[in-house]
């Protein structure tokens, strides 16, 4: 079955979805997108990311496409027409499509943003081995440019260190800016010494990850004690447990990083209770 999507106003086959060359997503990555997860065909913090693209877009001058609930309402109408029991929702709003190339921004009054949506369908999201065996990273220098906190398209770089891991057989690499470490490709970084969750202070450095902002809520609830505060490597490498989280991978253990073990080698009890608290709280509250 052919998946349905939907582009600027029309829920349409995915074959005959279309946006213009000269969209400016397209020619100059000036877009910005948004990733909910679905789990049992609910949304999972859908208002925590309506609310951070509604940041990213006016931190560009982008015209919002449609208000939240407008949104809401198509992230519906997607899950149903495609049956989506457990996924997620990629939402990507461009500067739109002026018919030239340009570099100065147009007219909003004449160009209106484009709206794209589609679903993917992963049905180990939940069940992620990955949450048992552990992730292995790889450090990387981290030149990307300097608003991370705006959830742009730009992912040349991410992608390239996603390559990199890969070449060097592990599943992910964390960036590093002056020996600190800043975040992983797509998720957000964290590590746990005698007890302490450790993660880096948001801002513009790092993407505000929507899922760090939940895992951290629901610590402090749990009376677990947490540092937001900048992390070197060597931490990073001597703590007794580190961590990622993202929408799609939740809390996902990391157990080597640039091939030594971090702590036992093997997942850690808090990466597992961080876990589990999220994904029971994120399904009680999903919409
Ligand atoms: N940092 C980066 C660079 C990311 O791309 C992502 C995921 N899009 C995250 C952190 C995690 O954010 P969230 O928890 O909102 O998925």
């Amino acid at each position: 079955m052919s998946r349905i999507v939907y582009v600027n106003g029309q829920y349409v086959p995915e074959d005959q979805a279309m946006v213009s060359i000269f969209d400016r997503g397209f020619l100059m990555a000036d877009g910005v997108y948004e990733v909910t997860t679905v789990l049992g065909g609910k949304l999972i913090d859908f208002h925590g990311h309506a609310a951070r693209l509604t940041r990213s877009l006016g931190e560009l001058e982008m015209a919002p496409p449609l208000n939240a609930e407008n949104l809401l309402q198509i992230h519906r109408e997607l899950v149903s027409r495609n049956g989506l029991d457990e996924g997620l929702i990629y939402l990507q709003v461009t500067r739109g499509a002026p018919g030239d190339r340009d570099f100065s921004f147009p007219d909003p009054a004449k160009t209106p943003s484009s709206l794209v949506m589609f679903t993917q369908s992963l049905p180990y999201l939940i069940d992620n081995p990955a949450a048992k065996r552990g992730l292995k990273v790889i450090s990387i220098d981290d030149i990307r440019w300097g608003r991370r906190d705006i959830k742009t398209v730009q992912l040349l770089y991410p992608s390239m260190g996603k390559m990199m891991a890969k070449k060097a057989g592990c599943d992910d690499a964390w960036l590093v800016e002056d020996g600190l470490v800043t975040e992983g490709t797509s998720n957000n970084a964290h590590i746990v010494k005698d007890g302490v969750i450790i993660t880096r202070h948001l801002s513009s450095d790092i993407l505000h990850g929507i899922t760090r902002a939940a895992v951290l809520r629901f610590a402090r609830s749990a009376q677990m004690k947490v540092e937001e505060r900048a992390f070197t490597l060597e931490e990073a490498k001597a703590a007794d447990e580190a961590f990622i989280t993202s929408a799609s991978a939740f809390v996902l253990p990391v157990v080597e990083i640039d091939g030594a073990p971090v702590g036992t080698g093997t997942p850690g009890p808090v990466a597992a209770k961080l876990r589990e608290i999220y994904l029971d709280e994120s399904l009680k509250t999903a919409i």
